[in-house]
């Protein structure tokens, strides 16, 4: 499964060796650790590829924990969407966790705190809190509730336990150190007053643990070896230690930073995404110019192109942009030799080969996929009625154009050379037809080489085309930054539908199947939209890029 990743080295895995070598312990730990805020996104898929291959190669375990403890922001739709995606990548949790099944253990590792005289019940709104804490430069002031009785601070924390507090009304804080140069250590917040309904333990909680202090416990009581999590969690690092080591942990994981996945064109974060769904910018998470991993899924990515694009982009301890070209080069790469070729029309217009017999059908040979002849062949009809793309005829054309226009001859993919002789107007003098003749003498598969054109289009017959809707994306936003201003830069020509027709043999097509049309590009049987009387297809990727791996 994980045949790439295990080829390559990197700091995580020397880390890993070395306490396997060492024998401090005999089987890694790691988890992915999702906040269910949200459908997840391709950054996730990176550190999903990571926790889950590296604990496959050292032979360890990998348990899925949801990061359930901000009740307002959390909901089960999330917590589905979120295995369904996992699973689909093709990764198999160990343990399936809900911090929230730890909160009567944090509870009672917050009192052992109060009890240590590390933790105290402060009365100061957020704002004095914030002004208190000093900056980067000044230290911080000593709250004037610092100093509480162990016996105060007990009885005031099981009132906030009780419900006897408003929201905002007190929290508790760590006492570690006003005075710390690292901001994170200077007394931080570890539990909040939230009176709201949480969705895996209801109302019997009104006070929830802040992150900084549940996931180094959720990761200790799952006896996690290696926690690994992104770079802006390095400056949190002390505080992680510390808890685990002032809550006597028996385990003592070890936190290691990795950068993050930012993709150029790419919005990277669900609360941003959340906005595009919440404000109809797209038609829900997998709207397929989402960059969440249903949204790949149902434009039609595959496990592999993922996992094999996040596996090449290795793991780096300093941030950087990643193209989304290289994305789509592993998806072609993936497609290549898997999808079948087959020809498709967007913008039709009809053409009438008028030396051909009026009401007969030939059907023709063409291979499935020349890049993987085991494929075999199928049947494709031509008749005197065809269709072509519109921008495939040109009245006027400039030099060195090569398809249709008035006099000029084209090869038809798997079929004859044709030669347009007439052009057929309506009364705006708009182009709805053309009159072409055939040279039988040029069927394709014959060998005949009596002269050579420059053009071959791609066509599809008319009397038994079947109908088709095709969708073609381009990026959500304009700025390749993806910047904090995001919904300024959303791109107004992000989804262009098309409708033309496609072989008659997709009649057979099913929702996810995937096919690259000849000269478009690879497309997938859209999911959602397909119906009995009309397909739906995504264009996942064009068939040529500029990118060079
Ligand atoms: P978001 O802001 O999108 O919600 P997050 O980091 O808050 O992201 P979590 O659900 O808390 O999301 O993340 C679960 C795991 O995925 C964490 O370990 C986090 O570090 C990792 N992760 C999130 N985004 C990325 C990314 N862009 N690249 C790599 N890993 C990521
Ligand atoms: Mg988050």
């Amino acid at each position: 499964m994980s045949e790439t990743m295990n080829t390559s080295s990197n700091f995580i895995k020397n880390i890993i060796k070395e306490d396997l070598a060492t024998g401090k312990h005999d089987q890694i730990i790691t988890r992915f650790p999702p906040e269910p805020n949200g459908y997840l996104h391709i950054g996730h898929a990176k550190s999903i590829v990571l926790n889950f291959e590296i604990a496959d190669e050292f032979k360890g375990k990998t348990n899925l924990r949801f990061d359930d403890t901000n009740p307002l922001k959390e909901d089960r739709e999330f917590v589905e969407s979120i295995k369904e995606d996992i699973e689909w990548l093709g990764y198999e949790w160990d343990g399936l966790h809900f911090a929230s099944n730890y909160f009567d253990e944090m509870y009672d590792r917050a009192v052992l705190l109060i009890k240590k005289g590390l933790a105290y019940v402060e009365d100061m709104s957020q704002e004095q809190i914030r002004e208190y804490r000093g900056t980067l430069k000044e230290p911080g002031k000593e709250s004037p509730h610092r100093n509480r009785t162990v016996e105060e601070n007990l009885d005031l924390f099981t009132r906030m336990k009780n419900g006897e507090f408003q929201n905002g009304e007190r929290v508790l804080r760590a006492k570690i150190d006003m005075s710390s140069p690292n901001i994170n250590m200077r007394d931080p917040v570890i539990y909040r007053i939230s009176h709201a309904e949480h969705h895996n333990t209801g109302d019997k909680w009104c006070i929830y643990p802040m992150y900084s202090f549940a996931h180094p416990l959720e990761d200790a009581i799952e006896g996690v070896t290696h926690s690994i999590c992104t770079l802006e969690f390095e400056d949190q690092r002390p505080l992680y230690n510390w808890v685990v080591e002032e809550c006597e942990m028996e385990a003592k994981p070890k936190q290691i930073e990795f950068a993050r996945l930012n993709l150029t064109n790419t919005v990277m974060s669900k609360r941003k995404l959340k906005l595009f769904v919440d404000e109809n910018y797209v038609d829900g998470w997998d709207d397929p110019r989402m960059p969440t991993i249903s949204g790949f899924r149902r434009r039609g990515f595959t496990p592999e192109s993922i996992k094999q694009f996040c596996r090449e982009i290795g793991v780096a301890k300093s941030d950087n942009t990643v193209d989304v070209r290289m994305l789509e080069h592993f998806i072609r790469e993936d497609l290549k030799m898997k999808a079948p070729r087959t020809m498709s029309v967007l913008h039709p217009l009809k053409v009438v080969i008028t030396n051909y017999p009026e009401g007969e059908v030939e059907w023709l040979d063409a291979e499935i996929n020349p890049e993987n002849p085991e494929m075999g062949t199928r049947k494709i009809p031509f008749s005197r009625e065809i269709y072509v793309e519109q921008s495939d005829f040109m009245e006027n054309p400039p030099k060195k154009y090569f398809r249709l226009f008035p006099g000029n001859e084209v090869r038809l993919k798997h079929a004859y050379f044709i030669k347009c002789n007439e052009v057929i107007k309506d009364d705006q003098g708009n182009v709805i037809e053309l009159h072409c003749t055939y040279d039988p003498e040029t069927k394709s598969g014959t060998g005949f080489t009596g002269r050579k054109v420059k053009g071959t289009l791609h066509w599809v017959e008319a009397s038994n085309a079947k109908k088709a809707e095709f969708r073609l994306y381009d990026s959500l936003i304009l700025d390749e930054r993806g910047g904090d201003d995001f919904l300024d830069q959303v791109n107004p020509n992000s989804l262009e539908v098309a409708n033309g027709f496609v072989e008659p043999n997709m009649e057979e097509a099913k929702a996810h199947d995937k096919f690259q049309f000849f000269r478009h590009g690879y497309f997938n049987v859209d999911p959602k939209e397909t119906t009995e009387d009309k397909l739906v297809f995504n264009r996942i990727v064009e068939l040529k890029s500029s990118f060079k791996l």
